[in-house]
């Protein structure tokens, strides 16, 4: 699940933007605004590490496009981040909150390390040196910080807490995915992973197919993996195989149960990163099998949903023939080569920006709960989610049949179409 040598999300990023801005005529100006980010920062974080030593770790925050309000997205922590890919990640965040039609615009972070090998000590000494180097260029007003890969709610408290100590007051709308109880919204642990799910149940309603005569294989096991399958399940569908990436071998690895995998079970004998334990899962009765397999299973539906750049032009022909809906719960997971073959394969695709978009509107609640100080229950929560989530879907599916569109064009045409006019406008254009 790592970055192949060639692969560049923003070029990936930009190419999807240019096929639709040039169908849907968008003038010059427009598309070179929107190209990149209007604004990015690159700094450095140094860290006094355990062992006394200094060590300086490299962050970036883009800020994509804010014309719709505050820039919105997540901070990953990844050996391989690269400013490109926090380049394309926040392209994609405008597009998510478009799409959904949250009042928020895109940006996205990232910080090269790897917390594998960072005790909680030195994570949270890059969480306050990341805010110490951007304090006064985000805010609530501005751009909303959340988690993203490998990043979770406790990174986003150690962030607040340094960002209050500098501004000295309360500012818990400006950073999503904090724990319940400190400023966190109930359901949004969940919501990435239940959003998806809430369009894969609206897609197979489409297509006439029961979940319950479904099988699925995921790719990733990590926050929005895991509440994916757990949702799927509820509905009936039976998940029968799992991959995910294994820190000590450094490869990835599929768990495959053909009668089903038991979600309990398997998040019992998972770390922390969502790393399965291959031993206790033979144990358990799963088979072990190297990690890319997971594209070929014999299933109805797969779940991309760990990193970018995953169906590829390559991978894309081992998917089986059975498949039938692709749900990207993943950013970026297929290159525009993939697309022409799921496509050209009427496979259904559920596109990331439109599939994954639970988390960012989630995050919008949870901003909303904040500047009011009072939160809803869980109930609550999921039930404004689904109803945000299956509008978003059914636009973007309406729109597909009606000009006979892939469904990613489709989002791209809505996105797009949204963001552009609230730059046009503003007067920006
Ligand atoms: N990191 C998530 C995403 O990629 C959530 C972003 C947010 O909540 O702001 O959509």
């Amino acid at each position: 699940m790592s970055h192949s040598g060639a692969f560049n999300p923003f070029d990936m990023a930009r190419s999807q933007f240019d096929k639709i801005a040039e169908s849907i005529g968008l003038d010059a100006g427009t598309r070179e605004l929107l190209r990149s980010p209007m604004r990015e920062y690159h700094f450095s974080i140094p860290v006094r590490m355990d062992d006394g030593q200094f060590k300086v770790f490299k962050g970036f925050r883009c800020q994509h496009n804010d014309a719709r309000g505050p820039c919105k997205g997540g901070i990953r922590f990844h050996p391989q981040e690269t400013v490109d890919t926090v380049r394309a990640l926040s392209m994609w965040m405008t597009w998510k909150c478009a799409v959904v039609d949250i009042p928020l615009g895109g940006g996205k972070g990232g910080v090269i390390c790897d917390p594998h090998n960072l005790s909680p000590r030195e994570q949270e000494q890059i969480c306050r040196g990341f805010v110490r180097q951007i304090a006064y260029d985000v805010g609530p007003v501005t751009d909303v910080p959340a988690p993203d890969v490998m990043t979770n709610g406790q990174h986003m408290l150690w962030m607040m807490d340094e960002y209050e100590t500098i501004h000295r007051g309360r500012y818990p709308g400006w950073i999503t995915g904090k724990p319940v109880g400190m400023g966190g919204s109930l359901g949004r642990t969940q919501a990435t992973g239940y959003g998806a799910v809430y369009t894969l149940r609206e897609a197979l309603k489409g297509l006439k197919i029961d979940p319950k005569n479904t099988t699925g294989s995921v790719q990733g096991f990590g926050n929005v993996a895991q509440y994916c399958i757990e949702l799927y399940h509820k509905l009936g569908g039976k998940v029968i195989s799992v991959a995910c990436w294994d820190q000590h071998d450094k490869a990835s690895y599929a768990f495959r149960k053909k009668d089903g995998v038991d979600l309990g079970q398997l998040r019992s004998i998972t770390d922390r990163f969502g790393g399965i334990d291959k031993v206790k899962a033979k144990e358990a009765g799963y088979e072990i099998l190297p990690g890319d397999t997971w594209i070929e299973q014999d299933v109805d539906i797969l779940f991309p949903a760990a990193m970018e750049n995953q169906i590829t032009g390559e991978s894309v022909k081992k998917i089986g023939k059975k498949v039938k809906v692709v749900v990207e719960g993943a950013n970026g997971p297929s290159t525009p080569e993939a697309d022409a073959v799921l496509h050209e394969r009427k496979i259904f695709l559920i596109p990331d920006f439109l599939c994954n978009a639970g988390g960012v509107t989630c995050s919008y609640f949870e901003q909303v709960q904040c500047n009011m100080n009072y939160f809803w229950d869980e109930a609550e929560v999921l039930s404004k989610l689904d109803h945000k989530m299956t509008s978003a879907f059914h636009a973007v599916r309406e729109l597909a049949e009606k000009k006979k569109l892939y469904m990613r064009d489709a989002a791209y045409h809505i996105a797009i179409d949204r963001v552009a006019s609230a730059c046009r406008q503003r007067g920006w254009i």
